[in-house]
């Protein structure tokens, strides 16, 4: 036995390393025993990115593993290999894209843990990657040996339904009614945006997926794609399968940051916010919905604890946040230590008197006003403005 990692195989303009995988799976020898498939998300920041930033593996079962290794060389040949350089279509996003560059490894021994780990939380490089026992392609084995080295711990679930071919090029269909219903299953998770009411179920674009369904166990994906897919008005699928997903797993941050302010920009017309620190410059866009509040609302002087991922700037992004101690916003005159009233000034350097009992007080004095930040714990974007993988603060309390 042994463990299959593929990545790479995609591009913005369709094509999907899902669905080659899947394909993959089904086109294994008969004698091959195929364990739990994975997908697994990777650092969002990774130049050569693909579009979901995710790769696939899977442990395989061969009393013949050298019939195996000699089946996936003449797979890859024939399906994979020519999907090299597949060009992306830059109308659909403006972001950097690099071509395909397809990467598939097979190791005899699933490789440590912290190549999995380098690789989520920071750029990972085929310098960087342990020996394979065999390998195909380029830059793809990167995400497909961090694939394979995912110790898959702390997961999530996701069934993935691709189109079938004859509805490629139309405008999706996925019944309202199931979608819905699935939707109030606790075990389903991240189906909805709450705040919009909008489904987060159905890619856009000319992805071969339907749809994908996010799940807290295995048996729940199943049935919520299943319900789904049975659904009136859903399009008839070409087929589905439940992947285990590092997704939901907050894996890719560290520990939270302690950070002094030292002041706070904010962009007048997009409200994005960069609070500079005695730390890195830390950014939290508009998008990040309480997060990007929390930015705007501190001062200089104002301790508050963040996790974030870094980029290649050195900005850390804010993901989740928290404001420790914070410094008074306004302040004004003492209370009349003997009326209700409050001291009123004399003028500069006279002191202070009140102006009903006359009571004269020498310094210039001021006190403070208490103010309350907008939340006191942590904080997070909304569900649909996280990424893939973020873990909700509510599993964790
Ligand atoms: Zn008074």
């Amino acid at each position: 036995m042994g463990w299959l990692g593929l990545d790479d195989t995609d591009s913005l303009k369709g094509g999907c390393t899902t669905a080659v995988f899947f394909d993959l799976l089904h086109g294994l020898p008969e004698q091959v025993i195929v364990g739990t498939p994975r997908l697994v998300r990777l650092w969002p920041f990774a130049r050569r990115r693909t579009r979901g930033n995710a790769a696939l593996a899977v442990e395989l079962h061969s009393l013949d593993v050298d019939a195996l290794v000699e089946h996936l060389d003449a797979w890859w040949v024939e399906h994979v290999a020519p999907l090299k350089g597949a060009q992306q279509d830059s109308t659909i996003s403006n972001r950097a894209q690099h071509p395909a560059s397809p990467g598939m490894v097979w190791f005899n021994h699933q490789p440590p843990s912290a190549v999995y780990f380098k690789g989520v939380r920071g750029e990972l490089s085929l310098e960087d990657l342990p020996e394979p026992t065999r390998s195909w392609g380029d830059y793809g084995r990167i995400g497909a040996t961090a694939a394979v080295a995912w110790p898959g711990e702390r997961c999530t679930w996701e069934a993935i339904a691709w189109r079938s071919e004859s509805h490629s090029g139309t405008s999706r269909s996925v019944d309202e009614a199931a979608l819905s219903e699935v939707d109030s299953w606790p075990e389903v998770v991240f189906s909805r945006d709450p705040r919009r009411g909008t489904s987060l179920i159905a890619p856009r674009g000319s992805s071969p997926v339907l749809f994908g369904v996010r799940a807290t166990s295995a048996k729940a994906a199943n049935k919520a794609c299943s319900t789904i897919a049975n659904g009136l008005k859903t399009e008839p699928i070409k087929a589905s399968m439940v992947f285990q997903t590092n997704q939901a797993s907050g894996d890719h941050l560290g520990e939270a940051l302690e950070l002094i302010v030292e002041s706070v920009e904010v962009d007048p017309s997009r409200k994005h916010a960069k609070v500079h620190t005695n730390g890195p410059d830390v950014l939290a866009f508009f998008e990040g919905g309480p997060v990007n509040s929390l930015a705007r609302w501190l001062r200089g002087g104002d301790v508050f604890r963040v996790k974030g991922l870094l980029d290649h700037d050195g900005n850390l992004h804010a993901e989740q946040m928290k404001v420790q101690t914070w410094l008074p916003r306004k302040h004004e005159r003492p209370l009349c230590p003997q009326c209700p009233k409050r001291l009123k000034s004399m003028g500069r350097g006279q002191g202070l008197r009140c102006p009903a009992c006359k009571f004269k007080m020498e310094e210039d004095a001021w006190v403070a006003v208490e103010c309350t930040p907008p939340w006191s714990s942590w904080v997070e974007p909304e569900v649909g403005a996280r990424r893939h993988l973020a873990r909700p603060l509510a599993w964790d309390n």
